[in-house]
Order: structure tokens, then sequence, then C-alpha cells
């Protein structure tokens, strides 16, 4: 152990606590398709006019339906989720994700991480 892995451990590999990706998880309002995206909060977000951040994001299904779910989350300055709307479906859990999937017979569609 020598220098150089103390600066691989402050940098590298430990975890990836920070990796700063938000899910979102929705159920469409017309089928009833349970959907999941993946919020960048690096790069994905613009600034707000309340003087923090938004994003804009477009849900639609596998092709059972085609209504498009849109989604509107504001952040504060630090990047945390401070309030959240949504047309066209509603909000749920990752665990109702999960369930929904579970239930359905086939593999839930995976979002690129
Ligand atoms: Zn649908």
């Amino acid at each position: 152990m020598g220098f150089l892995d103390s600066l691989k451990g402050l940098f590298g590999g430990a975890g990836t606590a920070s990796s700063g990706g938000y899910y979102i998880y929705v159920r469409c309002n017309r089928c009833g398709e349970a959907l999941q995206t993946r919020v960048n909060l690096q790069n994905d977000l613009s600034e707000s006019d309340a003087g923090g951040y938004m994003v804009n994001k477009t849900l639609v299904g596998s092709g059972r339906c085609f209504e498009r779910i849109e989604v509107h989350l504001e952040f504060n300055p630090a990047r945390q989720l401070v309030s959240r709307e949504i047309s066209g479906g509603e909000f749920i859990t990752a665990q109702e994700y999960d369930q929904y999937w579970a239930q359905s017979g086939s593999p839930a569609p995976r979002v690129t991480r």
C-alpha cells in the first residue's frame, strides 16, 4: 500500500453513490402499463425560472397504446427534487413497477444506465 493506492481509494471505484441518476416510475392512464425512465442529474437538468433546475420527460409505452406521458420535475439549486407533475399517467413506486412486470410474464424493459 502506498501513496498511489490511497489516491485510487479517494477518486475511484469505491461505490457509485453519487452517480447522479434519478429514476422515475409511472403508470399509463390509458392501458395501465408501468414505465421507467432515468433523469441524469448532471446532464438533463435545465435552469428554471425559480432559480433551481427543471426537466421535462416524455414516456411512451411499448406499443400497446400510444399515450404520451409527460413528466415535469422541479429541483432546488442542490438538485434535490422539490415538485413533480404528470399528465397522461400517475407516479408509482419502484416496487409497483417491479410488481407490474413480475405479473405480466414478460421481462421489464430496462433503461440504459
Ligand atoms: Zn398506455
